[in-house]
């Protein structure tokens, strides 16, 4: 029960960047509007706090095995055989999850760069050095087309003889490569698909998380990854400043 508590309050101090607090990777909050956003939100983003490194929700292979059926990029027998796989190789397992990690970092500063003209300059924010970089960008891409590239050659062509047939191009077809290729097609997926400027970043300068998400909202105006958690605790902070400089500047 004490374990529920601290747990649930550490989602929300996380919404200000100042949670530390471990968390279980499958109470996260998926916000992203595409698995492969909600894979960059599993790393702590945001100002960087007292040089300690950002909290890594994908701990260990176990965590990222219950994640990915989370997230619903593999079923549960699925799931049953890449964990068999990784019991069976540990050293496949921890490939695998450095794999993804590396995809996740990849896809996030191609994203920033991606979107950075729209999102009033990521590169200004605090958070990362290389955020928002064309260069450090062209590079991901390179990498993560590498990894997309072992993944399709993973992938096999089956023909679904239902009604109407087609021809489905799956990936995952090596139990121990299942995770990180149904992680690389993800990520591909969102940059070739997902409506780009509709891409945003909890605005870090504002006292947001930086996670990523699409703005599914009719007019585009959507500026947080929760309002109940990021949105009030910015305006929470401006109404305190507020009153403190009006204090300050009383008479
Ligand atoms: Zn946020």
């Amino acid at each position: 029960m004490v374990s529920e508590q601290r747990s649930a309050t550490s989602i929300h101090a996380i919404g200000g960047s100042v949670g530390r607090m471990p968390l279980d990777v499958c109470q996260l909050p998926l916000v992203g509007g595409h698995p492969a956003l909600d894979l960059v939100n599993t790393l702590e983003r945001g100002a960087p706090l007292d040089g300690k490194p950002p909290y890594d929700f994908l701990s260990d292979t176990s965590a990222l095995l219950r994640w990915t059926a989370r997230v619903g990029l593999i079923g549960d027998a699925e799931a049953d055989r890449a964990g068999q796989a990784w019991r069976d190789d540990p050293a496949a397992a921890h490939a695998g999850l450095a794999a993804v990690r590396d995809i996740r970092e990849g896809l996030h500063l191609v994203v920033l760069a991606a979107i950075q003209p729209a999102d009033g300059g990521a590169a200004g924010d605090p958070g990362g050095p290389a955020e928002g970089d064309p260069i450090a960008a062209g590079a991901a891409l390179v990498g993560l087309h590498e990894r997309w590239s072992g993944a399709a050659a993973r992938a096999t062509l089956v023909l679904d003889r239902g009604d109407p047939p087609q021809v489905r191009l799956t990936y995952g077809t090596v139990p121990a490569m299942l995770i990180p290729d149904r992680i690389a097609e993800a990520a591909l997926d969102v940059l070739r698909t997902a409506d780009l400027p509709r891409v945003r970043r909890c605005p870090v300068a504002e006292g947001g998380c930086g996670w990523l998400f699409l703005d599914q909202s009719r007019n585009g105006s959507r500026r947080w990854c929760r309002m109940a958690d990021c949105g009030t605790t910015a305006k929470a902070r401006r109404l305190t400043e507020r009153r403190r400089a009006a204090r300050v500047g009383a008479p």
